[in-house]
């Protein structure tokens, strides 16, 4: 087999494979790493409909990750999908309503991001011995709430690594504000910032870019790595979902092999998208990807009018993870629209630091027809959680909530009815006064955690998840809340430097 490498989209000089950009995390160009040529798989549908996830998992990740042994992938893929999650099948798929929704939250924070999180510190440790790296991985991340907790969760105390974290402060609820600043671990590091998630992001890219942090860092045995979603190492483990949904299909007799299927992804950084739309490179059915955006549409009015524009109101929703004006994966699929052509991919990223904003040519973006864009306000948000649960006895996130909204949109426009599948990213535990507020009439505002929690046990008849009983009672560890300008010095307070 032919090894697979990877270059920035920013840089195609800059070439490195599988495990090198695992271990970069982001290029040091500023541009994400991106396969040269997108592995083609022959998916043999009779026989995966059978397999388990993680089965599925091995062939997807061996075609993206070429330098990585047959035992190495093994031993990741088992080391992450185990007994941490709550439902053996890892990422069930359900019939709700006239969709189908792929659960997503059965890992130890009961969001989507332990589903690529969970293996991350297994792909980086193995890709630093491959790679004969000595220096402790320092893991930088900032979050809008679920990718902390579920980095910190994947991290704590995995040998040789260290793990910061940023959240806004005041920017992320009250949930996963207590997940985060109760972890444990003496590697772990978790800091609010006044700022929101852009900013704090921003300044994590600033930081990565930093040739004085790295100099100082390298010479007292450190070296940064990124856990966030740019990551090849969180995107390709997302890939693999997808096959085990198109396969979950065949099994439950929705499709006959080779039939089409949409899927319907709530989106934020662009990473859980575009690893649909690589799995539809990759050879799975896919037509349609709908892309839904909450209040802060910027994609939506991307793929309306080629125009990318982040000057607008950062506006704080119930769906606080998807609250995102910069969504760096998109850097991806925008190298792929200048026909893979890094100086122009680089001149546009440049004009969004620079200007605010770029654009697309509107032929270009025709022939990406497979993307569909579509928004839900806060207000649709609530009343699709309470219809849907009315209707289907189905409890919805406020995250998945958005996506079945922007689904009725496309089917009322549309009147497509290939089956569909609803990515669901979150447990509608991690969201219990959104979730309850939408379904009572009453204020429930003066309820404590608990009594939400409660709350959402009743609605939903779905046992609370261990996740959720273990945080309430567990003691808040960290406290500092940081100013952006004290990001740097406290990356060195962290490491005692
Ligand atoms: C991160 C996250 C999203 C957005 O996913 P992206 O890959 O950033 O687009 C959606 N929902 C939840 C619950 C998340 O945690």
């Amino acid at each position: 087999m032919t090894e697979l490498h990877y270059i920035s989209t920013r840089d195609k000089n800059n070439r490195v494979t599988a495990s090198q950009a695992i271990l970069k995390g982001i290029a040091e160009d500023g541009g994400l790493y991106v396969p040269t040529t997108m592995p083609q798989l022959s998916l043999n549908w009779e026989t995966l409909q059978h397999q388990s996830y993680q089965e599925i998992a091995f062939p997807i990740l061996k075609a993206f990750l070429t330098d990585f042994s047959d035992e190495e992938l093994q031993y990741c893929i088992h080391s992450a999908y185990d007994t941490t999650f709550d439902d053996p099948a890892i990422a069930p798929v359900k019939k709700v309503g006239n969709a189908y929704i792929m659960e997503l939250f059965h890992g130890r924070t009961i969001a989507f991001k332990d589903m690529a999180l969970s293996i991350l510190p297994y792909l980086l440790t193995t890709a630093a011995q491959k790679n004969q790296q000595d220096k402790d991985i320092v893991i930088l991340t900032a979050t809008s709430g679920d990718t902390g907790k579920a980095a910190l969760a994947g991290f704590a105390d995995v040998p040789h690594t260290k793990i910061i974290v940023f959240y806004p402060k005041g920017g992320v609820s009250t949930i996963q504000e207590r997940q985060m600043v109760t972890q444990a671990g003496d590697n772990t590091f978790v800091y609010g910032v006044k700022g929101n998630f852009d900013d704090a992001q921003t300044m994590v890219k600033k930081l990565f870019n930093d040739a004085t942090l790295n100099q100082t860092l390298a010479e007292k045995g450190f070296q940064l790595s990124s856990a966030n979603s740019i990551n090849i190492g969180r995107l390709c483990p997302q890939v693999v979902y997808y096959v085990y949904a198109y396969a979950q299909l065949v099994k439950q007799g929705a499709l006959q092999i080779g039939e089409a299927m949409n899927v319907v992804v709530p989106t934020g950084n662009f990473g859980n998208i575009l690893a649909a739309y690589y799995a539809k490179q990759l050879g799975v059915p896919i037509q349609t990807l709908v892309c839904a955006s909450n209040e802060n549409d910027v994609l939506v009015d991307f793929f309306h009018t080629g125009t990318y524009n982040r000057q607008r109101k950062f506006e704080v929703t119930s769906s606080p993870s998807m609250d995102i004006l910069v969504s760096s994966n998109l850097e991806r699929l925008i190298f792929e629209m200048t026909g893979s052509n890094a100086e122009e991919t680089k001149a546009l990223m440049d004009s969004l630091t620079n200007n605010g904003h770029y654009h697309i040519e509107k032929e270009v973006l025709h022939s990406y027809e497979e993307f569909y864009a579509a928004r839900a306000s806060q207000e649709e948000t609530a009343q699709t959680i309470e219809s849907v649960l009315t209707k289907e006895n189905y409890l919805l996130d406020p995250h998945t909530a958005v996506a079945q909204c922007a689904y009725t949109k496309y089917q009322q426009e549309t009147k497509d009815n290939t089956p569909t599948v609803i990515v669901s990213t979150a447990s509608p535990y991690k969201f219990p006064q959104s979730v309850v507020s939408a379904v009572k009439d009453s204020d429930v505002s003066a309820l404590s955690d608990q009594q939400l929690i409660e709350e959402v046990h009743q609605l939903s008849g779905v046992e609370i998840p261990l996740a959720v009983t273990s945080v309430l009672e567990a003691e808040i560890r960290h406290t500092r809340v940081l100013e952006i300008s004290e990001m740097k010095q406290s990356v060195y307070d962290s490491l005692n430097i």
